[in-house]
């Protein structure tokens, strides 16, 4: 079933907290809402569900309008980041509970609490309470429960925050293979960049209350559409600078004498310059972007990160450990000019 989000607007008094939101979720698609705390991700997924009206603006589940319809007729599944089982319940009888709540007879609810609990391979558990329970598979008993019902729409609010380092990596994959295996819609609210670039068909980054990009992963990482969602992503972050043309392709740091050479001569007379620091390589001085001192290097796993005094900034950049470098060498940096990303100074927008 698609989902259709049409100029969605909540308002909470003077806060705007989803600012005419208008998307659309394919069929089968697993859809993030990433964004930064506040940005309006959880209301959007509270307007999804229902338990929220929204002050304007309307959603489609499928064909049919449901942007008045109770959250209890949406056919909707739901994970809690905090899992919210029944603690006096066996695993067997929370994933029944929503069946019994519906009056489905006890043999017949029995049997698709048994066959959930198979898919999300906790088949083995049914008889332990959830104190019981590691994080993890009390998560996927709350997955087990959420799809039980076999609801239309999965909603995943973030689901493994609470979960240490290396069982968030596994329920992820876990995640994504059941929504594959059951081909449910589902839409994953996380402030954890790679945990969405990682999981999803595709990404809604949110700021302010509104999509500031909507895109695959890879477009959005690629391709970013401005600087907000440029800094967004990426760990280290982008290298920003401000540049000003002096002639061709030349151009200099902004307050500072420091040249940069673009490898294309823009019709901007001042631009943002934006390079990923994975995207910069060492090069010799006639073919680079630009020069400085290295003021710092560490190793980080396989690559080792330097950072280069640049005019009166700095930019980092991840580089081969073949060089051998040294505090205070001075070094040329280039990057393909696929990889350079330039923003308009006033908008933020992308300019190419
Ligand atoms: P987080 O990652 O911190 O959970 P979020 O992106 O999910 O953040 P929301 O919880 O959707 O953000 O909140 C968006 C904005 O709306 C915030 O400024 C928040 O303070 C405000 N807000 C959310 N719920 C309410 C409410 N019930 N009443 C008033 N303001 C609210």
């Amino acid at each position: 079933m698609d989902i259709r989000l049409n100029q969605l607007t909540m308002q909470f008094e003077e806060m705007t907290a989803v600012d005419r939101m208008t998307t659309t979720i394919n069929n089968g698609e697993l859809v993030s809402l990433l964004g930064p705390s506040g940005c309006g991700k959880s209301t959007t997924l509270m307007l999804l569900s229902g338990l929220y009206k929204p002050t304007s603006g309307e959603i489609f589940f499928g064909d049919k309008n449901v942007t008045r319809l109770d959250a209890e007729k949406r056919k909707i599944g739901m994970v809690f980041q905090n899992y919210a089982l029944y603690p006096h319940l066996s695993v067997l009888k929370n994933i029944m509970f929503p069946l019994r709540m519906q009056k489905v007879p006890k043999k017949e609810a029995r049997e698709r609490a048994i066959e959930m609990a198979a898919l999300v391979r906790i088949d083995h558990l049914l008889k332990r309470k959830p104190a019981q329970l590691s994080g993890g598979q009390q998560q996927r008993v709350a997955i087990a429960r959420a799809l039980v019902k076999k609801p239309k729409l999965l909603l995943l609010d973030e689901p493994l925050s609470n979960l240490d380092a290396r069982l968030r990596l596994e329920m992820r994959e876990e995640i994504r293979r059941i929504q594959q295996e059951v081909g449910i819609t589902a839409v994953f609210v996380t402030h954890d960049q790679e945990e969405a670039l990682s999981i999803s068909d595709r990404v809604m980054l949110m700021n302010a209350g509104s999509i500031q990009q909507d895109s695959t992963p890879q477009q959005m990482y690629k391709k970013p559409v401005n600087e907000f969602v440029a800094s967004f992503l990426g760990n280290p972050p982008i290298n920003l600078m401000t540049v000003e043309r002096m002639e061709a392709r030349q151009y200099k740091l902004e307050n500072s004498a420091q040249m940069v050479l673009l490898p294309e001569r823009l019709n901007h007379e001042r631009v943002r310059v934006g390079v990923r620091p994975e995207d910069l390589y060492l090069t010799d001085k006639d073919s680079g972007l630009l020069s400085g001192k290295v003021l710092h290097i560490e190793t980080i796993g396989r690559d080792t990160m330097i950072r280069l005094k640049i005019g009166n900034t700095s930019v980092r950049a991840l580089v081969d450990p073949k060089h051998q470098l040294q505090t205070g060498d001075i070094c040329t940096l280039g990057a393909d000019r696929d990889n350079i990303h330039y923003f308009d100074c006033d908008t933020g927008e992308r300019v190419n």
